[in-house]
């Protein structure tokens, strides 16, 4: 008896009147479809999630094989029996791919050609099911029987002949129990404890329901039971593994959205504390994700929607090419996106920003997710702006103080072309004044004149161009050329304090990439320390070399060696100091300014010091590539 709501009133049904097994297999049925539903709309939400879908899949076949039992536990006639069996291979086909599938996604350990043995062999039996007159089980059904069954009567077979060919089907669950066993078992070996727990458990209850469901089959089958065709109730152990497994899935991911919720307020907060701006872009969706910061940095209001094109209207537009293309680039090498850019909005003026970001594929399996972090670096810019000011500022000075020092004799040096000019237009002048004009002697003397005329201009071009203030500006040099140049602005000082200075190049060097101006200053410098190093000898050991070569790995050495005392070892680590000087008028800034300004080629520096005989600077910068 059951209770009933009818007629205003409650009263009782007879339950005799509805077939139990009809109720029970519906029950066990529509609870399962309401498992397959849940986990399809998860899936429907995560496509990546597919083993959700499998599960889905499978909980509808389990469905279909529960409605053609019930079909053939009230089946009236031989053949209609026969057909609720036949019936019954469709959903039960699904269902066992589906186990297969579940296997290969979950445990992710099954062997894929197992796999696809056992599908294939489930395919053959499909098609045998269908070609065959009566079902795959059976060759003939003579007749059927009514039993009484969980309290119901029910239709089981009768009379029959078994198909030959149903023992595939013993083989098709021997090659699935070795799939799973297989699959489990690598699990086991090669996992952590999590793991182990899972192979135990969806390999449990897979082995058992492949086991208990063929044995029971095969008993009804020959007729030594008699009982109905069923495999529902053994399906119930792998359908509560599988329920059981994404369950406890479901149940970490909801723990684990819960701690990422969590973690991203802390990651807000101290990204906000660390006056860091997060964002983040999913090209799939078009959606932006900004903290307040970053907002704040790109003059947008706390709660405003923008478009990905708003945030990039934002940056000046001498930098807009310049990020979007490296932003391609960085994505397309699979890179981390490293940029710094200023931005300009209403009423904050422009500000510099520096943003690091990396692209990832969207989870969504669309598109790419864009996550980055920006910083405001105006301050630092102003800053770094300054210094640099001040280096140039400094080696500007340098150049001067170093050119003042060889004011006197540059002086003579230029002396020296103007009294020839003169001297020859004198000569020219007197010529004149006679009868007679000598033309080839006056066209040696105009020649004369424009050869001094042209060293001078030399010395005052070079004068000129290190006088001036400028920026660091590279380009391919070549190395002879800087150290000719240098040359001439020494020749007379070298002369006037007797030193003999020698140069050695060796031929056709390969040009580096570099500033004319600052690289003359570094040698300039080098040269007046090795000539007031040797200044203390007698004139005949005042020797100077200059010279340069390929080091061969890929590098240039430029040197300037003297024969003087050298750097005592007490203050060699001191010497590219600023102001580290240990002469009564020096300034100690020429070394400290050389080294930053070869630091600045991508090159090096170095002293080395033999005691007693000299000192040996050498400078050494990369070949450039391009130009080689
Ligand atoms: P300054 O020449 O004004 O002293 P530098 O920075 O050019 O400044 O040189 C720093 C110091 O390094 C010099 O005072 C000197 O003691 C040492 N030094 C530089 N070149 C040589 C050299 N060729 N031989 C010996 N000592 C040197």
């Amino acid at each position: 008896m059951m209770p009933v709501w009818g007629n205003g009133h409650w009263g009782w049904i007879d339950m005799g009147a509805v077939s139990h097994v009809t109720i029970l297999w519906s029950l066990v049925a529509g609870a399962t479809a309401l498992l397959g539903a849940v986990h399809f709309a998860f899936w429907m939400a995560n496509p990546q999630a597919r083993v959700h879908l499998v599960f889905a899949i499978t909980a509808l076949a389990f469905v279909g094989v529960a409605a053609t039992e019930i079909w053939g536990m009230h089946a009236a006639t031989p053949q209609e029996w026969g057909a609720a069996v036949r019936w019954c291979h469709v959903p039960l086909y699904f269902l066992v791919v589906g186990l297969v599938a579940f296997v290969s996604l979950y445990l992710g350990t099954g062997r894929a050609w197992l796999g696809w043995g056992y599908v294939g062999l489930r395919s053959v039996i499909f098609a045998a099911n269908f070609a065959s007159e009566t079902n795959f089980n059976f060759e003939r059904i003579d007749s059927i029987e009514r039993i009484r069954f969980l309290g119901d009567t029910v239709t089981v077979v009768g009379d029959a002949v078994v198909g030959k060919w149903q023992l595939l089907g013993l083989v098709s669950s021997a090659l699935l129990v070795v799939y799973v066993l297989d699959a489990c078992v690598t699990l086991w070996r090669r996992g952590d404890a999590e793991e182990r727990r899972r192979a135990l458990v969806v390999g449990g209850a897979f082995v058992a329901f492949a086991g208990a469901a063929t044995a029971y089959v095969q008993l009804v089958l020959y007729g030594i039971v008699q009982l109905p065709l069923l495999i529902t109730p053994m399906f119930l152990a792998p359908l509560a593994a599988m329920t059981y497994e994404l369950s406890r899935d479901l149940l970490r991911a909801s723990l684990l959205a819960g701690e990422v919720t969590g973690g991203k307020v802390r990651l807000e907060l101290a990204a906000t504390a660390a006056d860091l701006g997060l964002g983040e872009w999913d090209s799939g969706s078009g959606r932006i994700w900004a903290t307040s910061k970053a907002r704040q940095l790109f003059g947008f209001g706390e709660t405003e929607e923008r478009s990905p094109q708003s945030w990039l209207d934002r940056i000046h537009p001498d930098d807009r090419v310049r990020v979007t293309e490296g932003l391609a680039r960085s994505i397309r090498g699979n890179e981390d996106y490293v940029a710094e850019f200023r931005v300009s909005h209403d009423g904050h003026g422009t500000r510099w920003l520096t943003a690091r970001g990396r692209a990832s594929a969207s989870g969504r399996g669309k598109g790419l997710v864009l996550r980055g972090v920006v910083r405001d670096v105006t301050q630092y810019r102003e800053e770094h702006d300054e210094a640099l000011e001040l280096r140039r500022e400094l080696a500007h000075s340098g150049r001067v103080s170093m050119l003042g020092q060889l004011a006197s004799s540059l002086a003579h040096e230029l002396s020296q072309p103007l009294g020839a000019i003169l001297r020859n237009t004198e000569a020219a002048e007197l010529m004149l004044q006679a009868s007679t004009v000598d033309v080839e002697a006056l066209r040696e003397i105009v020649v004369d004149i424009q050869r001094d005329d042209r060293r001078a201009g030399l010395v005052i071009e070079r004068l000129r161009s290190l006088l001036k203030r400028r920026e660091l500006e590279l380009q391919p040099l070549a190395v002879d050329g800087i150290v000719q140049d240098v040359l001439t602005l020494v020749h007379s000082d070298s002369a006037s304090r007797h030193v003999h200075i020698d140069c050695r190049l060796e031929p056709s060097l390969p040009a580096v990439l570099g500033d004319r101006v600052h690289l003359s200053q570094v040698l300039l410098n080098l040269l007046l320390n090795a000539m007031d190093a040797v200044s203390g000898l007698t004139p005949d050991r005042r020797r100077v070399v200059v010279g340069a070569g390929r080091n061969g790995d890929g590098t240039i050495e430029l040197y300037v060696a003297d024969t003087g005392n050298g750097v005592p070892p007490d203050v060699a680590a001191q010497i590219f100091e600023p102001f580290f000087t240990t002469k009564p008028a020096g300034m100690g800034m020429g070394l400290a300014i050389s080294r930053s300004i070869v630091e600045r080629h991508g090159g090096s520096i170095s002293l080395s010091n033999e005691p007693g005989r000299g000192a040996r600077f050498s400078v050494v910068l990369p070949i450039d590539t391009e130009a080689a």
